[in-house]
């Protein structure tokens, strides 16, 4: 058995661990079965109808408006857990582009072809969105006004219905969704994937996958099962299924380390997503701590304008980092491949983990209010007894355990470039100093979660 275990988490070949999900009928047919995505959508689509109205016309203070609760304490943390489950399956039932499905459905879409300047720059621009937003929730009172929140959901509505007006598919969900690129980019650590049966599709002449039928429509990502590759865009969501005449595609569980470890650090991901969001949460942290506070209190500099000093300062610091990490430990080098960038390969699993601890912080502390919040707005007097104010004892314990697993996965990644992938072609003192470098961030993460405890 616990031969079995280790030959799972630690194999000789991670490319082939994973297993076959549709074996299991159940989820096989919740899969085929698209009245079971229509159910969870329109559930989705009705709280979060709800969170725009009760927001923009309910009562303005967090204590008597759940809205706040509801996107920042429970919506936010759900989806960054799902990433590590399911990947990008949120994007799935997401209810932002209800809008562009909806004219989509009554044939008021222009059904355009996404234009060139989306394809190139729109992944940039969606992680530009992405920490715009981060340090809106911090610097204003975004996350703590439930009219702001509203705002916020509508205008991303309000976009991804437009651009379903004007262009065929989702294209806001594939090019600029802000939470769609992070979920994307952070499905790479996901434990299941999304993939056609190779052997299966050489032999289709159709790629039927990427078409549509009179009664089908196409991938709404442009993608069809042939040509997901990665998790970085595909929603999981099924739709292909239908297409498929040759049962091709299959829902895998995998080793969840696969991905980032056949990446090896290419791409945007690691040249500047992971740097930067770990260089945020850290100033993120910082500033929720008493020592932050009471610096603040002896340099008299206006709260805002200092977190978003702190914001940029530690964002481009991690960046630099990174890059100097590059230019010491050297950049491994492919004829085919290109440039691999292991040291930020290997901080993935920690800069992910981070904010799942960093939105569970939040989650953890606020639900005894909320549970207040719900308890007066239903007259649920039961709810009260509960109680559930959760110690900071309980969220360090909680914390330090994500943060250990996390530098575990850290650890793992490194050793199996060294001596699996590359076999040994790495410097020994590269390995050690990629080593160091990870253990470096790992004792930042660990000294600033309990300081944001207070
Ligand atoms: S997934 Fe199905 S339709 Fe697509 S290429 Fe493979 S066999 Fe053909
Ligand atoms: S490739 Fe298939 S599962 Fe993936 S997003 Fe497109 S339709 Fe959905």
């Amino acid at each position: 058995m616990l031969k079995k275990l280790r030959s799972i988490l630690f194999p000789d070949n991670i490319a082939e661990v994973r297993w076959d999900l549709f074996r299991f009928q159940r989820i096989k047919s919740f899969f085929y079965n698209r009245k079971n995505f229509a159910y969870i959508r329109t559930f989705g689509d009705i709280v979060f109808i709800f969170i725009i109205l009760y927001g923009l016309f309910g009562p303005q203070s967090k204590e008597e408006n759940p809205v706040i609760f509801l996107t920042w304490g429970i919506w936010w943390p759900s989806v960054v857990l799902s990433w590590f489950f399911l990947g990008r399956m949120w994007c799935a039932f997401c209810p932002f582009p209800g809008v562009a499905r909806l004219f989509q459905r009554l044939k008021l879409s222009l059904e355009k072809e996404p234009p060139l300047w989306l394809k190139k720059y729109g992944i940039h621009l969606a992680t530009t969105f992405f920490f715009v937003i981060i340090w809106l929730e911090t610097a204003t009172p975004l996350a703590q006004v439930p009219r702001y929140t509203a705002l916020l959901i509508l205008s991303v509505v309000g976009f991804a219905g437009l651009f379903g007006i004007l262009y065929k598919g989702y294209a806001w969900c594939r090019y600029l969704c802000p939470l769609g690129r992070i979920t994307g980019v952070s499905a790479t650590m996901a434990l299941i994937e999304f993939r056609p049966n190779h052997s299966v599709c050489k032999g289709c002449k159709g790629a039927y996958c990427k078409k549509s039928t009179p009664n089908i429509s196409p991938c709404p990502v442009y993608l069809g099962a042939i040509s997901v590759q990665n998790n970085l865009n595909c929603f999981i969501c099924g739709h292909c299924l239908l297409l498929c005449p040759n049962d091709s595609p299959r829902v895998y569980l995998r080793h969840p380390l696969k991905e980032i470890i056949s990446n090896k650090g290419k791409g945007i991901t690691c040249s500047y997503i992971v740097p930067f969001l770990i260089g945020s949460q850290i100033s993120r942290f910082l500033v929720e701590s008493s020592s932050w506070k009471a610096f603040l209190s002896q340099i008299y500099l206006d709260e805002k304008i200092a977190f978003t000093l702190l914001f940029l300062f530690l964002s481009f610091a991690i960046l630099m980092l990174s890059r100097l990490t590059i230019l010491i430990l050297g950049v491994f080098e492919d004829p085919i491949f290109g440039r691999f960038n292991l040291a930020i390969a290997s901080i993935i699993p920690l800069a992910f983990t981070g904010e799942l601890i960093f939105r569970l912080k939040y989650f953890l502390q606020e639900l005894d209010e909320f549970l207040n919040t719900i308890t007066n707005l239903l007259e649920l007097k039961f709810l009260q007894a509960l109680n559930l104010q959760i110690s900071n004892v309980y969220i360090l314990i909680i914390s330090y355990f994500l943060l250990f697993i996390a530098f575990i996965a850290t650890l793992y990644i490194i050793y199996y470039f060294y001596s699996k992938e590359f076999e040994h072609e790495i410097p020994f003192k590269n390995f050690t100093g990629i080593i160091f470098f990870d253990f470096c961030l790992f004792f930042i993460y660990f000294i600033i979660i309990p300081l944001s405890l207070h």
